[in-house]
């Protein structure tokens, strides 16, 4: 059976489409991945493929554009759609309760895509047999069949598959890949829906997997030697947890990949022995979770409990091993004033951070954060009910979402963060800089953004720019970007 998947742009894709590919293939289908922004009349593509399936993914956050689109295929596009994607795995009513789709499956696909897809060719129309499946059944009445267990051993999957991209040369040529070692992220942070994702599915077996390092690396080096890179990003949330695991991994990828890679970390994990196996691996650049530079706001608000004298050990220790400092900062959390975000500006700056990224703390319905801060009196039902429709209807600017009497000078701070850092300025200098116009522009910030990002995942200027004219900025992403949720 053809079976078409569809994403918006073609910038950090899901790790999980591609093995939901090479798991299709296995059974005989033949998938093929439409990029919304690259193709001129998606659905005249959609008609000659005629396909037997489409499958789109939601993301939580990027919900507007995945459901206006599902609507619209739904509408007017004769193939069954099947709805995928953290936004029903973490809210399955708000999709159910949408008229226009038939077949939903929340969670992990792996199991049940192919499932799907093997009644769907059948005609038997015995959904019952599709893991996890939820499927209207006429009268529009919804049946649902439970999740199935976590896949425990995830190496069993087949390797991801990269001539999806082959439609889409500029992705491929951009010799950027990403590969993801396993699923589940073992912290938990208030703010992140991982964590969500972890205590409601407890049921459903271990949320924390990994492939073992030497299959890892040999999936990496068989990729490569079909569809070469200059550099690899390794898309784990934390990457270096496991010291154990990195010690088979080190040596091994260094002989038999070679290529610089990225990775991500927390300032805990960035001992002398993993940040020395980092080293000898080849590790091009780190990126370190350090979200406030107030200790306080870490800890009590996003449940991150890492001192600063753990920061700066950790940092320091890459800046010595010569691997790039990049580091994940928040500004705008509950509670948070200007003197505190610019904490975080002076922590950036004495760690030595290279290339700073900054983001304001969103509001996710259900996260322990959201609920406190709701508590506390810094955000509001209504509040939180508006934001979220910003986001649904696409109309969501960043600037701080919860109460503060700071917010414009949050706001403006969030503009000169990255300059600030990079420049090393002084504080004085600093709120100089947040009353002057340059804070309301949005032009060298956003330019300094790309700038830091290329030079963090080695990207070439020619193969960046056809990027970032077919996927735009750097840090965007797909609608459907999850490791392990399509
Ligand atoms: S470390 Fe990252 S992925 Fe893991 S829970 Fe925290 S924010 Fe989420």
């Amino acid at each position: 059976m053809r079976i078409a998947f569809i994403q918006d742009s073609g910038m950090n894709e899901s790790a999980a489409l591609l093995v939901l590919s090479s798991v299709l293939k296995l059974e005989g289908h033949l998938p093929r991945l439409f990029i919304e922004n690259d193709e001129r009349d998606l659905f005249g593509s959609l008609g000659r493929f005629d396909p037997g399936l489409i499958v789109i993914a939601i993301d939580i956050g990027g919900h507007y554009w995945g459901l206006t689109l599902a609507s619209k295929i739904a509408g007017c596009v004769k193939a069954p759609l099947v709805v995928v994607g953290t936004y029903p795995t973490l809210d399955i009513e708000a999709v159910l309760a949408r008229p226009e789709f038939r077949l939903v499956i929340p969670g992990e696909c792996d199991v049940a895509l192919p499932a799907l897809a093997s009644v769907l060719s059948s005609g038997q129309g015995d959904f019952e047999n599709v893991p996890g499946l939820h499927w209207r059944v006429d009268g529009g009445a919804w049946c649902r069949n439970p999740l199935p267990p976590y896949l425990q051993d995830i190496e069993s999957l087949p390797a991801p598959d990269v001539s999806l991209f082959e439609p889409y040369p500029y992705l491929l040529e951009l010799g950027v890949r990403r590969f993801v070692s396993g699923r589940g992220c073992p912290n938990k942070c208030s703010y992140c829906y991982n964590n969500e994702l972890s205590r409601g599915t407890r049921s459903l077996g271990q949320y924390v997997r990994r492939k073992s390092a030497p299959g890892f690396v040999e999936e990496i080096a068989t990729s490569l030697a079909r569809y070469p890179a200059r550099h690899v990003h390794m898309g784990d949330d934390l990457f270096t947890h496991d010291a154990g695991w990195l010690r088979q991994f080190a040596g091994r990828y260094r002989r038999d990949v070679g290529v610089p890679f990225t990775c991500n970390a927390t300032p805990m994990s960035l001992t002398e022995e993993t940040v020395s196996l980092l080293s000898e691996a080849g590790c091009h650049g780190v990126a370190v979770g350090i979200e406030s530079g107030d200790e306080t706001l870490r800890e009590r608000i996003l449940d991150r409990p890492a001192c600063d004298d753990v920061l700066r050990a950790g940092c320091e220790r890459v800046r010595k091993a010569k691997i790039l400092l990049a580091s994940f900062n928040m500004i705008g959390m509950p509670g948070e004033t200007f003197c505190q975000a610019l904490s975080t500006v002076r922590l950036n700056k004495e760690l030595g951070v290279q290339v700073p990224r900054i983001n304001f703390t969103i509001p996710l319905r259900g996260t322990r954060l959201t609920q406190r801060a709701m508590e506390e009196g810094y955000l509001t039902r209504e509040e939180l009910a508006g934001i979220e429709q910003e986001v649904a209807s696409g109309r969501f600017k960043m600037r701080p979402c919860f109460r503060s009497p700071d917010a414009t000078r949050l706001e403006r701070l969030f503009r000169v963060f990255q300059l600030s850092v990079v420049l090393g300025l002084a504080e004085s200098q600093v709120c100089r800089l947040v009353c002057s116009g340059l804070a309301t522009s949005v032009v060298p910030f956003r330019s300094l953004m790309l700038l830091l990002e290329k030079r963090f995942f080695g990207v070439p200027w020619l193969a960046g720019m056809r990027m970032f004219l077919h996927a735009g900025h750097p840090l965007g992403r797909t609608k459907n970007f999850n490791n392990f949720i399509p």
